[in-house]
């Protein structure tokens, strides 16, 4: 759709089409409950935008009582929604519908931490896939009404740049936005992978608004989710858990600092106290396991531990306690009804998880964990791109509505 028929959409019908997006499967009852407007005004607005083509009807939704409600959601005519979301190790890139059907999607490896590659190769090769997906649908460039994008350190997210990214060389203040520009006119909102997940995880729990989301993979991150919103702090680097310190004579971190939580508990550190512990000759499996792949990767400690192997149970409930240890300090100070965790480290297995929850529960205050729910994030390993299409559509609504 062109961009210049959106600015002809009243304040009322933008609201409408945000309403429906955010709750994923509306009745007219329901939009007009959460607008606060009259079931005829609310009518007439829906009506509108159906004769427009911007939303559509997907059919009766579950019915309490008498006869199920049409439900409605956003049209594909609006056009598609490229999600990318990008990893320390690899890259995922879906093209979506408004409502964040997926319509073709790919995964490639790629090392961020590579300096050889930098943004512009690794961008670069983004843009191919990202046209590559099109194709697949049958659509091209100038059908993508926004993009949204995943990257794994801080982002300034009003120029949509990295600030200072630990482990990236060459992308700090390299323009992720005017590089995307070259072969798409869609709007590019670019935010941290652990803020996308957050919000992802905000559209799949409706009404939830005070929770975190911890990512623990090749770092340790946390989305912040107050009052509904995501909280990016005053420079974007909120929810920067990795590096708060919780052992003063911890390892060194390349952040300058000994013992933060990531040198402890991230996937490398897990990876590493495997090795140690399997070159100090404790423990037979972890010696099969790297015996048959030449490393001990996580996968390898986590298949160690389901074989009840002592050295690879003892590393990862040492991880989550940790984890938990940090969280609790984060619970006290913050209140949130849930945290969510994702990660490769988190599906380790069971005893990780069970070992966050016995240590937040040990140091929080009672008050803080009456009612708060450490759980996995219910959206798996699609978290990282839904949260991208819902980052996309979310910002080019607000930015449209703001525009008028
Ligand atoms: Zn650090």
């Amino acid at each position: 759709m062109p961009l210049d028929h959106w600015s002809n959409l009243s304040s009322g019908e933008m609201l409408v089409l945000e309403s429906v997006f955010w709750s994923k499967a509306a009745s007219r009852h329901e939009v007009a409950t959460r607008l606060h407007l009259s079931k005829s005004k609310a009518n007439a607005l829906i009506a509108d935008l159906l004769a427009q083509g911007l939303l559509q009807e997907t059919g009766p939704g579950p019915a309490s009582t008498g006869r199920p409600a049409e439900t409605l959601c956003l049209s594909n005519a609006l056009g598609i929604l490229l999600a990318i979301d990008i990893g320390a190790t690899c890259m995922s890139i879906a093209a979506l519908t408004p409502s964040l059907l997926v319509l073709a999607q790919c995964r490639e490896d790629v090392d961020v931490r590579d300096a050889q590659q930098g943004p512009t190769v690794v961008l670069a090769r983004i843009k191919v896939l990202a046209l590559r997906l099109l194709e697949q649908c049958g659509k091209r460039a100038k059908d993508v009404l926004a993009i949204g994008i995943g990257v794994p350190g801080p982002v300034n997210f009003e120029n949509a740049q990295m600030v200072s990214p630990p482990l990236m060389p060459g992308w700090g203040d390299f323009s992720i936005r005017d590089f995307m520009r070259d072969s798409f006119e869609a709007p590019v909102f670019v935010d941290n992978d652990v803020n996308i997940q957050a919000i992802g995880e905000l559209r799949q729990q409706q009404g939830t608004s005070n929770f975190l989301v911890l990512k623990v993979g090749t770092g340790i991150g946390c989305g912040i989710v107050c009052d509904g919103k995501i909280f990016r702090g005053a420079t974007g680097s909120a929810g920067d858990v990795g590096h708060i310190c919780v052992d003063t004579s911890g390892p060194h971190c390349h952040c300058g600092n000994t013992g933060c939580l990531e040198t402890m508990a991230a996937r490398p550190a897990v990876e590493r106290q495997a090795w140690e512990a399997m070159e100090r000759e404790d423990s037979q499996v972890l010696r099969r396991h790297a015996g048959e792949q030449g490393m001990l990767t996580l996968a390898a400690v986590g298949a160690a531990s389901r074989e009840g192997d002592m050295e690879a149970n003892r590393i990862i409930q040492r991880a989550g306690s940790l984890v938990g240890q940090m969280l609790a300090s984060v619970v006290n100070f913050f209140n949130p009804s849930h945290v969510f965790l994702t990660g490769s480290v988190v599906t380790v297995g069971p005893l990780f998880l069970a070992s966050v929850r016995q240590s937040v529960y040990q140091r929080s205050l009672a008050l803080s964990t009456r009612n708060l729910h450490v759980q996995y994030s219910s959206l798996g390993d699609a978290a990282g791109l839904t949260g991208a299409g819902v980052l996309a559509m979310q910002e080019f609504l607000k930015s449209r509505r703001l525009h008028r």
